[in-house]
């Protein structure tokens, strides 16, 4: 595979930042330059170690349109009645207050030869080291009938905010026993059990608010992550509700039609009152942008997380294609810190420590069924590699599975207080 180093800039929005007079960011004042892309799990993370831990001596940017990030995390157990959206959002306020730069505004462009990257309020911002860590976007075409304009009718909420409230209200208004499908997503997607524990929570619900409903998966797996603990949940929480179509029986065979609300299954067509469709997945735009992805995800070195494109640009999270790890909030916020402490190391010279990366998904059932699975993860020549893992167990004991539960809570609160302050 093979990189060009050259200017890559997004069309349209490049033309309105040249008329826009582009008002140019001081980089450090003297100081390294580090530019944070994305302000989630990974982006945050890394923004805020660096800033904290360099005492001053390295300048800290982070570009993120949003003022309020809602987390993807816990964003099933707002569905389900658990949570309140308020719970699952986090302003910018403490990053800020440890010293890093935030400036709302979109990045559309990088110019890794000038060492810019372009925002789409017209300003441009130089780097000496570039952090992206943008998330997902969706592939084109990947679910026949949906594109982004059917997000409304058939909403993702794979971005959590504004579909998630979507979804939840679309829930709420189902008519008595009526339909709800998911069309599930193929792999590599973000968060590998979130689906499922979205079905979990989905049937939470209407089994106390409309219990003669129905949930449809079209799944274009074969099986899927924690699914023996998934199927036992559903048969003791929601024997009957749910019926899950794998590859094999054609759940990948699958279009819809947002105007008529139908999902076609293998040839078979269902009215349906709701539809959350997740389509496949790709590394968030601006890493294409950069020109550092193969064109679906952004290929990095394990020990630093820089990109085998360019060594000053390093990708985070859901975006980067690492070896081992999964997608996950947890991946990013571990892949973050050593990122961090090696973009510290290659600036000033402080000690760099090797790469050991953890990650551990827990996902609700049903109230206190919680469940987990999770690995250790060390830095090979080639990836981010496995060294460990442990996984919940079928007929665990209701204590177990409620310490389960208690700890994600815990997990929830340590994670945003480590990437927000
Ligand atoms: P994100 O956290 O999505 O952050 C990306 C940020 O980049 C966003 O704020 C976005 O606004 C910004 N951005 C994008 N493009 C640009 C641009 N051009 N310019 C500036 N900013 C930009 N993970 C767990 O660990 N545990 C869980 O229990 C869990 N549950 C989940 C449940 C669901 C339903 C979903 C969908 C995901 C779940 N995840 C979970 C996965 C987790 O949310 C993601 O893996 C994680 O957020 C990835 O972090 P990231 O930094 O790569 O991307």
């Amino acid at each position: 595979m093979s990189f060009n180093r050259r200017k890559f800039l997004g069309t349209s929005v490049a033309a309105s930042a040249t008329l826009a007079a582009p008002m140019s960011y001081a980089a450090g004042h003297g100081k390294p330059h580090v530019v944070v892309v994305g302000g989630g799990a990974g982006g945050a993370t890394a923004a805020r170690y660096i800033a904290n831990d360099s005492n001053g001596d390295i300048a800290v940017t982070l570009i993120e349109p949003t003022r309020t990030y809602y987390t993807c995390f816990f964003s099933n157990l707002y569905l389900g009645g658990f949570k309140e959206i308020e719970d699952i959002g986090h302003s910018y306020g403490g990053l800020a207050a440890s010293g890093v730069n935030v400036v709302h505004d979109w990045a559309v462009g990088v110019d890794r030869d000038a060492k810019t990257v372009s925002l789409a309020g017209g300003g441009e911002v130089s780097y000496d080291k570039l952090i992206l860590s943008p998330g997902i976007d969706f592939v084109d075409g990947a679910v026949e009938g949906w594109d982004l304009s059917a997000q409304n009718a058939m909403p993702h909420a794979y971005k959590a905010g504004s579909q998630t409230e979507l979804l939840k209200a679309q829930l709420m208004a189902m008519p008595e026993g009526g339909t709800f499908a998911m069309v599930a997503p193929p792999n590599p997607y973000r968060c590998p059990p979130g689906p499922y524990e979205r079905v979990s929570m989905v049937a939470h619900y209407l089994k106390e608010n409309n219990p003669t409903a129905k949930i449809i998966v079209a799944d274009p797996k074969e099986k899927f992550s924690k699914m023996g603990l998934f199927q036992e949940g559903w048969a003791n929480h929601y024997e009957g509700m749910i019926d899950w179509i794998g590859a094999d029986f054609g759940g990948g065979n699958v279009s819809v039609d947002p105007s008529a609300m139908t999902v076609t299954i293998d040839g078979e067509v269902t009215n349906v009152d709701v539809c959350n469709v997740i389509p496949a997945m790709k590394a968030g735009r601006i890493a294409d942008l950069a020109g550092v992805t193969d064109g679906n995800w952004a290929p990095v070195n394990a020990i630093d997380m820089s990109t085998k494109a360019d060594a000053d640009v390093y990708v985070l999270g859901d975006s980067s294609q690492q070896g081992d790890m999964p997608k996950s909030g947890f991946s990013a916020n571990s892949q973050a810190k050593v990122c961090a402490n090696a973009v510290r190391g290659a600036l000033t010279g402080s000690r760099v420590f090797p790469a050991k990366f953890s990650n551990t998904c827990w996902s609700l059932i049903n109230t206190n069924d919680g469940v987990k699975v999770g690995a250790t993860y060390e830095a090979t020549d080639e990836k981010i590699a496995k060294v460990d893992g442990f996984i919940s167990a079928t007929g665990e004991t209701a204590e177990v599975r409620q310490a389960t539960y208690e700890e994600s809570e815990g997990w929830y609160s340590g994670i945003t207080a480590d990437m927000f302050g």
